[in-house]
């Protein structure tokens, strides 16, 4: 059973917790990670970096001295999920709608847009099919709350999970990819009850741990 840490500087993380403690077969614990400390538990399996506010996110993570620490899970391979402002932090580059800094983590080789679906929409929940995901017949309620979309992926380390069409002859988004540790969702699987896309992230972690030399 595994270990799945969640950021819990700012943002939805709870929601992510209430999740994994459901999945009581595959989760041994959900805990909380603050702490540059926590993060480096040994016996850690895995981490969630959840949405919230991703300027916000990065400023208290670089205050409490778990950015670096946080750059380092992913360069070395570890098991990262980033929902949201989460997938955001994960990105090589964000372009951002305000003036301001942005610190990233990093690490995923895409261009993404934060804010993209602009004022007029801001949340919307939408029917993603997903081939990845077990059961995958039935579509997955994809909730957007002032989400990102990923612009451009590099195509020969990226592969795209889901994309979204809003409504008839508009423009397909990539709103979810993976790229070997990294798995990265604008959206918020975390605010439903379908429990899939994180029993395909425990699947991910599991094949991850079994390719990775220990
Ligand atoms: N708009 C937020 C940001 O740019 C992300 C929103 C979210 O995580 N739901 O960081």
């Amino acid at each position: 059973k595994l270990r799945i840490g969640v950021l819990a500087l700012q943002g939805a993380f709870s929601e992510h917790i209430h999740l994994l403690n459901k999945l009581k077969a595959d989760v041994a614990e959900a805990i909380q990670i603050r702490t540059k400390e926590q993060l480096q538990d040994p016996s850690l399996d895995a981490l969630i970096l959840p949405g919230g506010e991703s300027t916000t996110m990065a400023l208290v993570a670089e205050r409490s001295g778990i950015m670096e620490p946080l750059r380092e899970w992913v360069k070395a391979g570890k098991p990262v999920w980033g929902t949201c402002a989460g997938m955001i932090l994960l990105s090589n580059t964000a372009h951002r709608t305000k003036k301001g800094g942005q610190t990233l983590i990093g690490g995923l080789d895409v261009t993404v847009k934060r804010n993209a679906f602009g004022a007029q929409v801001d949340s919307f929940v939408a029917d993603l099919s997903v081939p990845v995901l077990p059961d995958n017949e039935r579509p997955f309620s994809g909730v957007f709350i002032r989400a990102p979309i990923i612009e451009s992926i590099d195509p020969e380390k990226v592969s795209v999970v889901a994309r979204v069409n809003k409504g008839i002859g508009e423009e397909e988004y990539v709103v979810a990819v993976r790229q070997g540790n990294i798995l990265a969702t604008a959206f918020h699987p975390e605010l439903t009850d379908d429990d899939r896309f994180h029993r395909y992230y425990i699947d991910l972690v599991r094949t991850i741990a079994s390719t990775t030399p220990a």
